[in-house]
């Protein structure tokens, strides 16, 4: 009866899983909006210490609704990982960013994969197809990963950053700090960057702890051979304390909040980079 039981849990849960998502209105809606094309990229300027130049872009997911509204990501990112519909957001995001971006000379496109999306063999191959179709660049590609999807030091996650390095493709750790084995990953996996997570740029200007744990990234960073770029800096006081720590990189609504291309367009014609 245990073996019996066994083999049969996991098809009835699967089935009732499957069930619950075929019927559920909210899943249906976001197919709908995935093959109407309603998911989109915006981008947000990376810039350089200084803060006057833009470097590079991250492309940040919005669902446009047919009254032009834009959903964020929070509202429909889990459910679509929930739904095995992340893979197809991830691809039209990269597709129309390779489209947007294409003509930014040399800055960087950073994109953010989810784990489901890391975690499956054939996802740096299928992503290098796209670049190639679309004759973009890998050196000005940014793969943005979380800890969330080294967990279990899986070898086809390590097959995929291998393969995406390889083809020249960097690859930072977003949100660091915030998992709890940070420093294991680091010896490895290798990464080219690592975005320190809003949560400690906030408090720079304010907390001692923030300000030693921003600096000691640094040093690390640096001895491992790594670039830092700071997220969510706001204020002028966070990034003085950032560049005299010795950031690299920032990014956050002091230099421009996440916006249409037209407008990335324009603001690098006024100041080409
Ligand atoms: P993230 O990768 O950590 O992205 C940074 C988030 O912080 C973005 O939120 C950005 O708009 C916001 N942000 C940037 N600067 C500031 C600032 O100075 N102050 C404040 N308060 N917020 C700032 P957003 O666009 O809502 O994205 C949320 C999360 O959704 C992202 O966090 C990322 O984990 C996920 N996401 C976004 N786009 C995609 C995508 O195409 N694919 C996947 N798998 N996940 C995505
Ligand atoms: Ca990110
Ligand atoms: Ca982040
Ligand atoms: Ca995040």
């Amino acid at each position: 009866a245990g073996l019996r039981r066994s083999i049969i849990d996991p098809v009835i849960r699967r089935l009732a899983v499957f069930g619950r998502y075929v019927t559920s209105k909210e899943v249906r809606d976001l197919l709908r909006a995935i093959e109407a094309g309603e998911m989109t990229p915006i981008y947000q300027p990376i810039m350089d210490a200084s803060g006057r130049r833009i470097v590079g872009v991250e492309a940040l997911v919005r669902w446009q609704r047919a009254d032009a509204s834009l959903v964020p990501p929070a509202q429909f990112i889990p459910l679509a990982e929930g739904a095995g519909l992340i893979a197809r957001i991830g691809e039209l995001v990269l597709r129309r960013a390779c489209l947007d971006t294409r003509d930014w000379a040399a800055l960087t496109v950073a994109i953010n994969v989810s784990p489901m999306q890391i975690q499956s063999e054939g996802f740096a191959a299928g992503m290098l197809a796209i670049l190639a179709e679309l004759d973009f660049p890998p050196a000005r590609l940014v793969v943005e990963i979380t800890e969330s999807a080294l967990l279990g030091d899986d070898p086809v996650v390590h097959r995929q950053i291998a393969a995406l390095r390889a083809a020249g493709i960097a690859i930072a750790l977003d949100d660091f700090g915030t998992g709890f084995a940070s420093l294991s990953y680091l010896r490895r996996f290798r990464f080219d960057e690592l975005k320190i997570d809003k949560s400690f740029t906030d408090g720079v200007d304010s907390s001692t702890d923030a300000a030693a744990i921003v600096e000691a990234t640094v040093s690390m960073a640096l001895a491992l051979g790594m670039k830092v770029v700071a997220e969510g800096v706001e204020r002028v006081e966070q990034h003085r304390f950032l560049v005299s720590a010795g950031v690299h990189y920032m990014q956050g609504y002091l230099f421009g909040r996440p916006q249409r291309a037209a407008e990335i367009t324009a603001r690098l014609a006024a100041h080409p980079a």
